[in-house]
């Protein structure tokens, strides 16, 4: 037996890295898939048609996660096509790294928007669909940056802060309706975002990880299944890392 048999999943940002691996695990495990990224391109038509040779539901929305109007349409055509949302996984993120000294505001505010408000407008347009229900998981992707900060990051570490302080305030407000919020704080996960950093700073990681090896996709993926699923119906308003030990 597959543990999302018959649910329906929303994720944001999934047509690359993370999110396409969450996609197709969950998928795997047996829901319909809803996913968003910025626009429609071969990464995001593949996703799709993978998803649906596995013979699940999918259907892909091109929408900035940052755009309140927007996500309120799509909750509402979620809610006439597919009725419900057991599933929803705030994924979408970008980075715009530099030191304080050198951030522009147009780059605080771009990472501030894709990153944090995102996560407002998508469980503000879908929990009173999951308060109807009674029921519901979801799940914002968090990192352990939100935790131990870094520097370059003072934009994206200070969003991923935020989510986790969102996610615990959510739990408390929707627990009474059996809706579940946790946060994911990944450590170094080997993806396109994590690409563009290069060899040496790969190498430099890789130090610091007790387990000598970079995070993958489907790690976070595997986790974000635990999180939607039977597994783990008492658990709400956690931020489980996975990390490989980093943040030890
Ligand atoms: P990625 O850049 O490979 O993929 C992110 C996807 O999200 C892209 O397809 C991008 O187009 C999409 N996206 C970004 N902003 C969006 C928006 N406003 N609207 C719609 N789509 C948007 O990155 P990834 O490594 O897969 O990261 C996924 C999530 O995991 C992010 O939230 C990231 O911050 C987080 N994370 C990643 C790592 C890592 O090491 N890779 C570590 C900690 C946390």
């Amino acid at each position: 037996m597959n543990l999302l048999e018959n649910k329906i999943a929303l994720i944001t940002g999934a047509s690359r890295g993370i999110g396409r691996a969450t996609a197709l695990m969950l998928a795997k495990e047996g829901a319909d898939v809803i996913f968003t990224d910025f626009r429609e391109d071969d990464n995001s038509k593949s996703l799709e048609a993978e998803i649906t040779a596995m013979g699940r539901r999918c259907r892909f929305f091109a929408a900035d996660a940052s755009n309140t109007e927007v996500t309120m349409g799509i909750a509402d055509a979620v809610q006439k096509e597919f009725g419900r949302l057991d599933i929803l996984i705030n994924n979408a993120g970008i980075t715009r790294d530099n030191l304080l000294l050198r951030m522009s505001e147009a780059d605080w505010d771009l990472v501030m928007n894709c990153n944090l408000k995102s996560v407002f407008n998508y469980c503000k347009a879908f929990t009173p669909i999951m308060l109807k229900q009674r029921s519901g998981s979801i799940i914002n992707i968090s990192s352990i940056v939100g935790i131990n900060g870094n520097a370059g990051q003072c934009n994206y570490s200070s969003t991923k802060a935020g989510i986790i302080g969102f996610t615990r305030s959510l739990a408390k407000e929707v627990g009474s309706r059996s809706i579940r919020v946790n946060a994911i704080a990944p450590g170094f996960i080997e993806t396109p975002m994590t690409q563009q950093l290069g060899e040496a700073a790969l190498n430099e990681w890789l130090k610091a990880i007790p387990m000598r090896r970079p995070g993958q996709a489907d790690d976070i993926a595997r986790t974000v299944v635990y999180l939607a699923s039977e597994l783990s119906t008492y658990i709400t308003g956690q931020v489980l890392r996975c990390d490989g030990g980093l943040s030890l």
